[in-house]
């Protein structure tokens, strides 16, 4: 079989320091460009703050680019129910009006988890965490301050050995300075991405933590029922099986199928930009089709609500 070239992948999913990605959106399109992906999505946390930067040095690369966003919606502990929404206006009041919301849920969570890992012997501070995320890019810039961050500074101030630890003992949701921070059910999520123009997808469907295929149909079918578009089939999280699965899922459901590696930088160090799991790799057709799907979406005119608010899911 022919082996095709580098330059015809691409990465759905990526992190930069506009949420809790080490590099800077500038820095992550020198990356997608220096390991030869012809272009790549920014999926940032609750925010679309490094958007217009990226799209920037995209086109100065001459790289394709996705503005996205990932979104964590309400859904049972374990379980991680997070949304990712591709093609939307980084300008749109709907996308600015949920990261508003996010970010207020942010602001009230983080000072709790400080606030209790002060109470457990842990002394760092706010400010420290705040250091830790803008270290190497504008002090100002907005940010959203994530548990990545806080994990980061406990290493530093020697409360832990590693982040896994951090998350282990104290972050993660059975971890002793657990706290949830305010989520938008996928209703509400759904009806922001598309209020924003964009598509949703679930994001890698392994972290829902179901435990057969058919109670992730079940949950599947329901996100379809109230306007998902798509399913994250490759992911570095996903081993091959998980991917068929996800593409049997796809094809049932008419949904478009994504790809990409939640590239986090040096904050997830296993997590290589362009790959997933065993070093599989998203095709550009795949971003081919999306963007297909998406005009496609546009051209129906599915309903559009402007602001935060719709009916529970
Ligand atoms: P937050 O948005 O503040 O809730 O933090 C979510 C981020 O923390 C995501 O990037 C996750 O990958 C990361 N995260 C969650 N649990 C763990 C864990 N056990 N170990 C390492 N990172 C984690
Ligand atoms: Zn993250
Ligand atoms: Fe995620
Ligand atoms: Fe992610």
């Amino acid at each position: 079989m022919t082996k095709i070239p580098a330059e015809f992948f691409v990465d759905l999913h990526t992190h930069s320091t506009a949420s809790d990605g080490a590099l800077t959106p500038t820095q992550l399109v020198d990356a997608v460009a220096a390991v030869g992906l012809v272009g790549f999505a920014l999926t940032d946390h609750d925010t679309g703050n490094g958007l217009i930067e990226a799209r920037r040095a995209a086109a100065d690369k001459g790289l394709r680019f996705v503005p996205g966003i990932e979104i964590s919606a309400e859904y049972p502990l374990p379980g991680i129910l997070h949304i990712l929404g591709y093609f939307i206006d980084p300008e749109s009041t709907a996308l600015q009006e949920m990261s508003r919301i996010l970010l207020e849920g942010r602001n009230t969570r983080n000072p709790r988890i400080i606030k209790r890992l002060n109470e457990l012997g842990c002394n760092i501070t706010l400010e420290q965490v705040r250091e830790v995320a803008t270290r190497g890019t504008q002090k100002d810039r907005d940010i959203v301050l994530g548990r990545p961050h806080i994990a980061q500074a406990l290493v530093e101030a020697k409360c832990v050995a590693t982040m896994k630890e951090a998350f282990d003992v104290y972050l993660g949701s059975t971890g002793a300075a657990f706290f949830d921070k305010e989520r938008l059910t996928p209703q509400q999520a759904f009806d922001c991405i598309h209020g924003a123009g964009g598509l949703t997808v679930l994001a890698h469907p392994v972290q829902l933590r179901t435990t057969n295929p058919a109670e992730l149909q079940t949950v599947v079918s329901k996100l379809v029922d109230i306007g998902l578009d798509g399913i994250e089939v490759w992911h570095s999280d996903h081993r091959p099986q998980d991917c068929e699965l996800f593409l049997e899922f796809a094809r049932r459901y008419n949904l478009a199928s994504t790809g990409g590696s939640d590239f986090h930088g040096s904050r997830k160090p296993d997590v290589l930009l362009g790959l997933g799991r065993d070093n599989v790799r998203v095709p550009v057709s795949v971003l081919d089709k999306l963007e297909a799907a998406w005009q496609a979406h546009q051209k129906r005119g599915t309903s559009t609500p402007k602001t935060v608010g719709g009916s529970a899911a």
